[in-house]
């Protein structure tokens, strides 16, 4: 059949759009998402800066909110490897000893200054992942990433060439 203009439909009025139940959907708006609330000092951007004169060192600086902080240090903790006792584990609550006594002060010293690795070994029981645990703690409270790793866990990451990808420092 040869089409021909005269075989084409005639076109009717516009469409009409059902008034009554359109759209099918309801629509949602941004307070249905529930997102949490805006922190009130920083509106949710995470930092600010302070009122200072032009000239003052901190002009113009940005400055990390409280919020965000909490948010890195809530990152940090959930990448340092501890669970269970070991979130709690700190110097405090060590128990020191003489057998002991010379391994806590080094890892105080390291824990202060964490560089490099600190390895630790020994028979079972004389508490070094509890004070491997507690260098980690006391480099997260200074907002330091670290991670506690056991041997074999690090051995596992080395041989697949993750522990580089990480950029974290790791502690055994
Ligand atoms: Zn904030």
């Amino acid at each position: 059949m040869k089409a021909n203009k005269d075989n084409l439909p005639t076109p009717t009025a516009s469409p009409v759009w059902p008034t009554s139940d359109w759209p099918p959907y309801k629509t949602k708006s941004v307070k249905d998402l529930h997102l949490p609330e805006a922190c009130p000092d920083c509106g949710g951007s995470g930092y600010f800066r302070q009122n200072v004169q032009v000239g003052h060192a901190d002009f113009g600086r940005l400055i990390a909110c409280a919020c965000r902080l909490q948010e890195q240090n809530r990152v940090r903790q959930q990448q340092s490897q501890l669970k269970g006792w070991l979130v709690e584990a700190t110097f405090e609550n060590y128990k020191i000893n003489a057998a002991n006594q010379s391994a806590v002060q080094v890892a105080r010293k390291f824990a202060q200054d964490p560089r490099a690795w600190l390895t630790l070994w020994g028979c079972y029981g004389p508490g070094k992942t509890h004070l491997l645990a507690a260098v980690v703690n006391h480099c997260l409270a200074d907002h330091i990433q670290a991670v506690y790793y056991t041997l074999p866990d690090l051995l596992d990451l080395l041989r697949q060439g993750k522990l580089l990808d990480q950029q974290l420092h790791p502690l055994v």
